[in-house]
């Protein structure tokens, strides 16, 4: 007891009780004002972070709206690559996994030329017959073949691409009509004739098929078949010189609703060195279009 007392005596305050309560009061108050300071702060902190990431997000799904097509174009592109150097069926589908949207352009109105260089095949208007098959085909490489004249200014473009330091090659050359048709078939069973029809195109319905045109890339296999090819030094260079050996890039970006193609800047069609000359002439971007100046 006696401890106790002194010690209450001891630690007893030196100060008066009024003063030390003032002093409680003081420092609850300054708690008062900083925790609300700190609250307040870190509020701002996690709605600039919050309005941050939701910018992030919408940006992020605004983007993904803008090539919802391009994933399936990717899976595909990517099975093609697993096998590429064969003209294999799923090869074929990949650079044709047409996501792209249909053609707002009128095909039936579209000037027919009588020169078979610029036979027009789109998916709403298919070869006649629709089993063509091409005379003259010659090799390019295994499994790659074109028509003559076509090969021909192929491998002359080739050189000189090489020249110029990029080193393609052909992906893909004539396609059959019963490449196709397996091929349609294939999907259709596997994802359902109206899923298929998106992302392959029907027999007869291929310029492949006509043996005139032919999928260009790197060597190497990079950006093969994507639309980042035309962004390359290589497929800068293709869209710059394919011209001058007879050839034009069939599915430009600034012409989707016109060819009824996403872009593609590695498919190349042979149209003659001639024509083509006067294609680039005309400024028109698209065959349909120049095909209606002649
Ligand atoms: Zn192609």
């Amino acid at each position: 007891m006696k401890r106790r007392a002194r010690y209450r005596k001891d630690t007893s305050p030196s100060l008066p009780l009024h003063l030390t309560q003032r002093g409680v009061i003081v420092i609850g108050i300054a708690l008062l004002v900083l925790s609300i300071l700190v609250t307040a702060a870190f509020t701002a902190a996690r709605s600039s972070a919050q309005t941050a990431l939701e910018q992030a997000i919408a940006k992020n799904s605004a983007a993904s709206q803008t090539t919802a097509t391009a994933p399936l174009t990717g899976a595909a592109s990517s099975s093609s690559t697993t096998d590429s150097g064969t003209e294999s069926p799923a090869a074929s589908a990949s650079e044709h996994a047409e996501g792209g949207p249909d053609s707002t352009f009128d095909a039936s109105q579209v000037h027919a030329s009588a020169d078979p260089l610029l036979v027009l095949v789109r998916k709403d208007l298919p070869l006649e017959p629709k089993e063509f098959k091409p005379q003259n085909l010659v090799s390019l490489a295994p499994g790659k073949t074109l028509v003559k004249e076509a090969a021909d200014h192929f491998q002359e473009l080739l050189n000189a691409a090489a020249q110029a330091g990029h080193s393609l090659r052909i992906e893909s050359g004539y396609r059959s009509y019963n490449a196709q048709a397996n091929l349609f078939t294939r999907y259709s069973n596997k994802y359902g004739a109206a899923y298929a029809e998106k992302i392959s195109a029907r027999p007869g319905t291929s310029e492949h098929q006509t043996g005139l045109a032919a999928d260009i890339g790197y060597s190497n296999g990079q950006c093969s078949l994507h639309r980042c090819f035309g962004e390359m030094p290589g497929g800068q260079w293709v869209a710059d010189h394919a011209a001058e050996f007879g050839f034009i890039v069939r599915y430009p970006q600034d012409k989707v609703a016109v060819t009824g193609y996403n872009f593609e800047p590695w498919h190349l069609r042979y149209i003659g060195v001639e024509n083509a000359r006067t294609y680039v002439e005309s400024g028109k971007g698209s065959l349909e279009e120049f095909l209606n100046t002649l």
